[in-house]
């Protein structure tokens, strides 16, 4: 591993002083995407700035909606009671993933900031990934891409965001909040991360020296009726090949007047389902209407050689997601 240095401030405008504008410079929470990263060699960093002492650990009402601090460990977020009364979809999200080891010790600003599970970029034996060394080449396109992105991708890099949590960040309209050498700011979920384009290096809106200071999760009076489905390869401890965050209030004989649904697994960044929420606002939940609204939102999609499964999966997880949801608000 490279050598590096190690600096530990007790403030976040320490923090980001320290940062200044090394370019080789990373933060480091819970560290348990980073240090794996840095033992294969994958990150490389000259200078950690260790950000675990931060006081950015609370979790409190903020305005209608819910503060959550950056320095929050995902188990705390997922079994604070504000959460689980509120926004159950994210605890049923953060459960879906890592293991109760991991997620003792991951921070809900490093989750946002995980990085793909491609194996190419993992491995350096593997020259060509333009996520790791830019202009390189991709050797998912041609080599075994069953996990890689069937929405969204580029002829630069077709990796998928691994995260559960953004999943349900992205369909409750999270906020994160950031500060940094220009001052604070907040990016909308939705924008927090790119598409990969020409520049798949490049994963998030955040600028150089910007820290995650807290999520901030909007008023929704309907949060409660809500499900993240997650189909993976087995039933613990790993990553989704499709998943799908579903918050919707509907009516007793089923019609849907505010749906809200996001995809994980299937593109670089959590995928916020529009063209499904527009085709379903104001109309029953039948598996007709359902089955159409997916097709419509798959419809762009492009599988490889290993992945076309993903597309036929994400429209049946889509209809079962949100019947399950529609079903059990007409039961209760
Ligand atoms: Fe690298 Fe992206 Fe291609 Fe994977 S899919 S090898 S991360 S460029």
């Amino acid at each position: 591993m490279k050598p590096f240095s190690y600096f530990c401030p007790a403030t976040v405008d320490e923090a980001i002083q320290g940062y200044g504008e090394a370019q080789e410079t990373r933060f480091i929470g819970g560290g348990t995407n980073l240090l794996d990263l840095m033992k294969m060699g994958v990150e490389r960093p000259a200078h950690l700035i260790d950000i675990g002492r931060l006081p950015l650990m609370k979790i409190s009402p903020h305005g209608d909606g819910v503060r959550i601090g950056a320095l929050i460990s995902n188990t705390d977020a997922a079994n604070h009671e504000l959460i689980r009364t509120r926004y159950p979809v994210l605890t049923e999200a953060i459960l879906a993933g890592a293991s109760p080891q991991l997620r003792n010790m991951a921070t809900m600003g490093g989750n946002l900031l995980q990085r793909t599970r491609c194996y190419y970029f993992y491995d350096p034996s593997y020259q060509e990934c333009n996520k790791r060394t830019p202009g390189s080449g991709c050797a998912a396109i041609d080599g075994y891409n069953r996990i890689h992105a069937v929405l969204g991708q580029s002829p630069q890099c077709i990796a998928v965001h691994p995260s559960d949590m953004c999943v349900a960040l992205t369909a409750l309209d999270a906020v994160v909040q950031v500060k940094g050498p220009h001052g604070e700011r907040s990016i909308n979920m939705t924008e927090f991360h790119r598409l990969p384009g020409d520049t798949p290096q490049v994963e998030t809106n955040l600028q150089s020296g910007e820290l995650i200071t807290a999520i901030d999760l909007p008023s929704i009076p309907y949060g409660k009726q809500s499900h993240y489905l997650k189909i993976r390869d087995r039933h613990s401890y790993a990553f989704a090949l499709v998943s799908v965050a579903v918050v919707l209030d509907a009516d007793e004989d089923g019609t849907m007047r505010h749906v809200r649904i996001a995809l994980g697994g299937v593109a670089h960044k959590p995928w916020r389902a529009t063209k499904a929420e527009k085709a379903l606002t104001g109309e029953k939940a039948d598996k007709k209407t359902l089955r159409a609204a997916a097709e419509e939102e798959l419809a762009d999609a492009h599988g490889y050689e290993h992945n076309s499964f993903k597309i036929e999966l994400a429209k049946r997880a889509i209809v079962r997601a949100v019947t399950t949801v529609v079903g059990g608000q007409q039961n209760g």
